[in-house]
């Protein structure tokens, strides 16, 4: 029960992260479908249900199609690539900000893939794209 109260309040700043992808780092379309976002919801790459905590480097901005489709799968694994592509992106335009410096602190690309073949190996379905849902 403790647990389940530490995990919603740490869910509670996810806004910081929308308003960071989107304002700074101009993330203004779906991550997955391409879309332009009207209304934004932070997805977690890796599921939240798997990982349990909020990293900027494992956050896409996604429309509410995608978001509620995808829920707790993973991607193909075409949209790796995409995350580290952004990954790159934000540590590039991320002039000294601090919540990135600390943020990507401990972030290695090869993190994200041992994370989904983790996630995979744990159960969790992959394969999801919003192509194959739509
Ligand atoms: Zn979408």
């Amino acid at each position: 029960m403790a647990k389940k109260l530490d995990y919603a309040t740490k869910r509670t700043n996810l806004k910081v992260y929308r308003n960071l992808l989107y304002d700074t780092f101009h993330r203004h379309d779906c991550f997955y479908c391409g879309r332009k976002l009207k209304s934004i919801e932070v997805d977690h790459f890796i599921p939240w249900s798997f990982v349990r905590n909020d990293k900027l480097w494992n956050l896409a901005l996604a429309c509410p199609k995608c978001n509620n489709s995808k829920r707790d799968s993973l991607s193909t694994r075409y949209y790796i690539e995409k995350i580290l592509a952004q990954n790159d992106y934000i540590i590039e335009h991320s002039n000294n900000i601090d919540v990135v410096k600390r943020e990507f602190k401990i972030y290695e690309p090869k993190k994200i893939y041992e994370m989904y073949e983790c996630a995979i190996f744990n159960g969790f379905d992959y394969g999801w794209s919003p192509n194959a849902t739509a």
